[in-house]
């Protein structure tokens, strides 16, 4: 079946169709790395990260770039408080990014360009939209001028009523117009800058991710996908600055995320209610995280609260159990006449899953198939004690493939452990008392860096009021 997306550009389903044969690219907005990202920023990541997935699935070669915002108003703010540079502030905040993607199996972007590695391709940019009319200077800052791109408001909905909000956003007498935003921002004191044909400044945002976008995937491109905040003005002056420069469509599908919220608010920074990843994973386990995020629609809000994590983690252990279940059936050279008809449950479900995932990426549904597939182990199990291998293995893979490798969930069964020799035993134990000794030292950075490590290569480590336990996952 023909995979159909929700394009924001649009507001409809349409058919999805790469403009290059078996080849998606995708540029995703990545995070202004100016704090600790909270499960409301992940969970538009995960969601970017199951479009990645699922279209890998489907047989795409997907070329996958998502910025860090390394320069900003918030980073600058958080230099000044702090008395870090932006450098620091930028390196601090993307490394603890990379380690929160990694737990919660997003998979690594094949480029994360940053924006002020980009700094004189944003230069020549600006410079061309001035040539070609669509944008001027004033005192040593650079406005692009809406009136001139006549799609302006096209992602968005009502032209005038971005110009509307553009107005309410920013009352400035060196606009020609409200909506008119900034390209180059003139250096204020205290600011980091570059030097540029308009004196010392930076990029504004939408100018950052328009240059990276066209740097890395071309002028015209198939998925750009954000959290719905991005719309205006982010997303609709991306479109506006690149589509003046080429003449050219820029991205073709626009995929936007709903809100995680609490208490029905958007989770946020500046309302103080949020939680952050790192926070989340001391409540549950990734998995369990990364599947509460995808139990809602990306088109919906997603509450977050005790009870619905519980209730991720139940459904989620419902599906381990079940794997659990077939993996310890006894394996037997005869097929038993209960087989055939697991079987065709399993791909019946299989198929209903992937009908879920072409239809706007409908992950609830699709765990729903997984559902089917868990009952129809359960009933297998419940009358039989053993199972051909082959079929095993059957089963298992096609659970396998839905769980992780689409929806990104991995599997952590007991069943799955790895044998522990006496040398690791004595091994381990020798780093836990390292680490151990660095913690009575207060070495957080060692003793957490130590832990990290560890769990790269499956080694899961557990602080428990009785000493440090670990065990062996599969990785
Ligand atoms: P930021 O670093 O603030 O640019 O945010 C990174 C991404 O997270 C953007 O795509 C935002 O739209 C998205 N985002 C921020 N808050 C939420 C939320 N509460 N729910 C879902 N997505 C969010
Ligand atoms: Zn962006």
């Amino acid at each position: 079946m023909r995979l159909r997306i929700f394009n924001t550009l649009g507001m409809r389903k349409e058919d999805f169709v790469p403009l290059r044969d078996g080849e998606v690219r995708i540029y995703a907005c990545g995070p202004t790395v100016y704090d600790f990202i909270h499960i409301g920023n992940a969970r538009a990541f995960v969601f970017m990260d199951i479009v990645h997935r699922y279209l890998e699935y489907k047989g795409f070669r997907v070329i996958f770039v998502s910025n860090i915002t390394d320069v900003d108003d918030k980073i600058i703010r958080r230099s000044q408080e702090t008395g870090l540079s932006i450098q620091q502030i930028g390196e601090i905040y993307s490394e603890a990014y990379f380690n929160d993607i990694e737990a919660l199996n997003i998979m690594k972007p094949d480029v994360c360009p940053r924006a002020t590695q980009h700094i004189s391709e944003m230069i020549e940019v600006i410079q061309k939209l001035i040539e070609k009319g669509f944008a001027y200077q004033v005192d040593g800052d650079v406005y692009f001028d809406v009136s001139k791109f006549e799609d302006y408001g096209k992602l968005s909905g009502n032209k005038m009523e971005a110009l509307e909000m553009g107005a309410r956003i920013e009352v400035n007498p060196k606009k020609r117009n409200p909506a008119d935003f900034a390209l180059w921002k003139s250096r204020k004191e205290g600011e980091p800058a570059w030097y540029s044909p308009w004196g010392w400044g930076r990029p504004g945002w939408h100018i950052e991710c328009s240059t990276m976008a066209m740097r890395y995937l071309g002028e015209t491109f198939d998925i750009h996908m954000g959290g719905k905040d991005l719309i205006f003005p982010h997303h609709e002056n991306e479109i506006a600055q690149a589509e003046s420069l080429t003449g050219k469509p820029f991205a073709r599908y626009w995929l936007h995320n709903e809100w995680l919220t609490v208490n029905g608010q958007k989770m946020s920074k500046s309302l103080g209610n949020f939680i952050t990843v790192q926070d989340a994973l001391k409540m549950c386990s990734p998995q369990v995280l990364r599947f509460f995020l995808i139990s809602a629609h990306y088109r919906s809000p997603l509450d977050f609260n005790k009870e619905s994590l519980e209730q991720a983690k139940a459904s989620l252990e419902k599906i381990l159990n079940a794997i659990e279940r077939l993996l310890s059936l006894e394996e037997r050279t005869k097929k038993g006449e209960n087989e055939d008809a697991l079987l065709s449950q399993v791909y019946e479900a299989k198929k209903r899953f992937e009908e879920a995932m072409d239809d706007d990426f409908n992950t609830p549904l699709a765990i729903a198939a997984i559902f089917d597939i868990v009952k129809a182990i359960n009933i297998y199990s419940s009358k039989e004690r053993q199972i051909e291998s082959t079929t095993k293995k059957e089963v298992y893979g096609v659970v396998r493939t839905l769980l992780e490798d689409v929806l990104g969930i991995k599997i952590e069964t007991k069943g799955k452990e790895k044998p522990r020799s006496e040398l690791v035993d004595s091994l381990m134990n020798i780093i836990l008392e390292f680490r151990q000794e660095m913690r009575r030292r207060k070495e957080w950075k060692i003793s957490d860096e130590i832990r990290d490590k560890l769990r790269k290569i499956g080694v899961i480590i557990e602080d428990t009021p009785h000493g440090t336990r670990w065990q062996l996952k599969e990785v």
